[in-house]
């Protein structure tokens, strides 16, 4: 008799767009592992990513065993499904597994009390223990009973009387080439379907030991690696499919902790140049790079032709706090190496900073932010602190001794309704703690709208570089920026005050608030809509990019104008208002942008009197005058082709609609929105209006 294994990662899908758009891994490795070890063929097994064919699976073919992931984006969703599976077969085995669980025993056993329909929870990494726990409940009858009279290893399991029991935790699996390739053995072939963008893994594992990561338990200390030549086999394998089966995905994401950081991530990264060569994929690169070894990594980003951009995952530049999460052993040293040479070779750099981390205060947040603008970072993400179950931070004793107050709102585009239930996932995060208290924390999110809009992904960039050049600073420059919105017309304040309302709007002291508030129809409408529960952040710079962006760069002129005038440089530069003029307007339509993907696409035709990409060019930045045009000049500002395809491909899959484009924003290479600009030489009279 064969035993039929489900195993899921589930993902949401509900809202038109996918929630997470990885191809499953975790679950992959335990098939393949399962395959390879069934000598007998006694288990049928099945990966399922989408919830709503998992649970037409689960009526139609009711499975013996159902083992879903749990990370903090899909814990309801799975929940939901072995409600689902249980309703069918009340004797199905139901298995939990996944970092998103505290560390503490005693609540590890606790939530197999609160979460009946769970009879198994896997700890730690799942690929043997997977078959393990299949073959132990075959060994048991096919009996929840008579697997808990076996016991488990490194699982939260019911003893035969129904009550939780934890038995010890083994060391990981060293040996990672012992399961094999879901991609060399055709497991993920069928997820090659043009939404899920394929996800590799080089290594497990981290060194370091952050108390607000998983991965910085003393469990993932040690790192376990997949041998080059596997890997290099797998990233071919995938370029061929992607050209055969998904050829518009450009994505590869790796999921490393610490990519770049050792010597043979160079030849992997080489091996992915070849591809890029050869198949025209990836064209862009998720990854979190290392922390030190700066001369590595830069010379793994550089052989990956700017698919792949350097993430500086810094969280804070506070010593105090980066000792408070025992960040220590990470040197702000080697990203500074790491930013000169960047700079040096005209590469992009992004940086990550954590609001909430125990010890930031309004004052260490901003002067780290001030930092890294003064430091010519390209992007700055600004995340909130995050109650990761299964990390030091999310601790009984963590929340007490820095005073945590937390709250709860729903993952954006993490909901649906399945069998007419609604179903949403929620995460809890840090909005004050003994350094920061409440207000000073929306201070700081108003700064990382700045940010978002007005420094990230460079739309003034060379703006930028002309206040820089007569002496405005970085910092200063988008210092200027949060009051250029407080002061805007009603657009613009409507803009900042939205987002602070929203950013007050969607937290909840609980999670049963967030389900209860967001199950009332009206407000299940909004969230429908993309008008609430999205990801502000990018919610808000798709808005400001897409569709406000006549305002904001209005916005960002005459701020920067004001800057200049208080420096005198208005008296300096000659002819300044028609030169300005220009620089406004050449800053306005480089930007493609507009509510309707061929308004977006379009080419825009206006009038100059400077030739301002020359001047720009040219690198004179004291005087413009040699770059005016003898008369008025038509100039036309058009995407290049590989912009227009790479864009209008971004498009067709995620679509003009506002809770698309804050995907779409973070998924599009930044030089795709950027217009060439070409003048027509059409003459015309001097003075005369813009005309687009
Ligand atoms: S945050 Fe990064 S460096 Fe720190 S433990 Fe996690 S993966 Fe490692």
């Amino acid at each position: 008799m064969t035993t039929r294994v489900y195993l899921g990662d589930l993902r949401y899908n509900y809202s038109g767009v996918l929630a997470n758009d990885c191809m499953p891994l975790g679950v992959a490795y335990m098939k393949a592992v399962m395959d390879h070890e069934d000598k007998g063929r006694e288990i049928e097994s099945r990966i399922f990513v989408y919830a709503e064919a998992l649970l037409d699976a689960i009526k139609r073919e009711p499975p013996d065993v159902l083992m879903l992931s749990n990370y903090v984006w899909n814990e309801a969703l799975s929940h939901y499904c072995f409600r689902a599976a249980k309703a069918v077969n009340p004797d199905v085995l139901c298995v939990m597994g996944g970092p998103n669980i505290s560390i503490e025993p005693h609540r590890q056993l606790a939530y197999l009390d609160k979460y009946r329909f769970v009879d198994v929870y896997a700890l730690g990494e799942g690929d043997f223990l997977a078959h393990h726990i299949v073959q132990t409940f075959m060994e048991g009858g096919r009996t929840i009973k008579g697997l808990g009279r076996i016991g488990l290893p490194s699982s939260v399991f019911r003893n035969p009387e129904g009550q939780a029991a934890i038995d010890e935790t083994k060391p990981r699996h060293k040996e990672v080439e012992d399961i094999p390739s879901p991609f060399l053995t055709g497991i993920q072939d069928e997820f090659f379907d043009g939404k899920l963008a394929p996800m590799i893994e080089t290594n497990r594992g981290c060194p370091f030991t952050c108390t607000f990561c998983v991965q910085g338990t003393k469990y993932y200390s040690k790192i376990h690696n997949f041998s080059v030549d596997r890997i290099k086999e797998e990233i071919t394998y995938i370029a061929r499919r992607i050209k055969s089966h998904s050829p518009k995905m450009g994505t590869l994401r790796i999921a490393d902790s610490n990519y770049g950081m050792y010597e043979r991530d160079i030849e992997i990264s080489g091996h992915i140049g070849l591809m890029q060569k050869e198949y025209g994929w990836p064209t862009f690169i998720d990854a979190t790079t290392g922390k030190n070894k700066p001369e590595r990594i830069i010379k793994s980003v550089e052989k990956m032709g700017g698919a792949m951009v350097l993430y500086q995952a810094v969280q804070s530049l506070d010593e105090d706090v980066l000792r408070k999460v025992k960040r220590e052993a990470i040197k702000l040293e080697a990203y500074k190496a790491l930013e000169v040479h960047m700079r040096g070779r005209g590469l992009r750099s992004v940086s990550d900073l954590i609001l909430g981390l125990p010890g930031e205060s309004l004052k260490t947040h901003l002067k780290g932010l001030h930092s890294l603008l003064d430091s010519n970072i390209h992007q700055m993400h600004n995340f909130q602190a995050m109650m990761l179950k299964g990390a030091e931070l999310e601790s009984i004793e963590s929340r007490e001794l820095f005073k945590f107050d937390t709250r709860f709102r729903v993952l954006p585009k993490n909901y649906g309704i399945y069998d007419e239930e609604k179903v949403f996932d929620v995460e809890e995060i840090i909005v004050a703690t003994d350094t920061l208290p409440f207000d000073d924390y929306i201070t700081c999110r108003k700064w990382h709208l700045t940010s978002s809009v007005f420094w990230n992904d460079g739309w003034f960039e060379q703006v930028v570089r002309f206040a820089r050049h007569h002496g405005i600073r970085n910092s200063e420059w988008w210092g200027a920026m949060l009051p250029a919105m407080e002061g805007g017309n009603a657009e613009i304040r409507g803009f900042l005050d939205g987002f602070v309302a929203e950013t007050k709007g969607e937290l909840f002291p609980t999670p049963e608030a967030v389900i209860e508030f967001y199950s009332r129809p009206e407000n299940f409408e909004r969230l429908q809509a993309g008008a609430a529960g999205d990801n502000l952040m990018y919610r808000y710079r798709a808005i400001a990019s897409f569709h406000l962006w006549d305002e904001i760069c209005d916005a960002a002129m005459n701020a920067t104008r004001k800057l200049l005038e208080e420096r005198g440089v208005h008296t300096k530069v000659p002819g300044f208002d028609m030169f300005w003029r220009d620089f406004h307007a050449y800053t306005r339509h480089k930007h493609a942008h507009g509510r309707e993907a061929a308004q977006i696409l379009a080419p825009v035709k206006t009038r100059l009197g400077y030739d301002i990409e020359g001047w720009l060019a040219s690198g004179n930045l004291d005087d413009p005058t040699p770059f005016k045009y003898p008369q008025m000049t038509d100039v036309v500002f058009k995407l290049s082709d590989h912009a227009h395809r790479e864009l209008e491909s971004a498009l067709a899959v995620w679509t003009v609609h506002i809770r698309s484009l804050s995907k779409l924003v973070t998924r599009i290479n930044v030089d795709c929105q950027i217009r060439q600009c070409t003048a027509e030489g059409v003459a015309a009279k001097q003075g005369s209006e813009v005309t687009a």
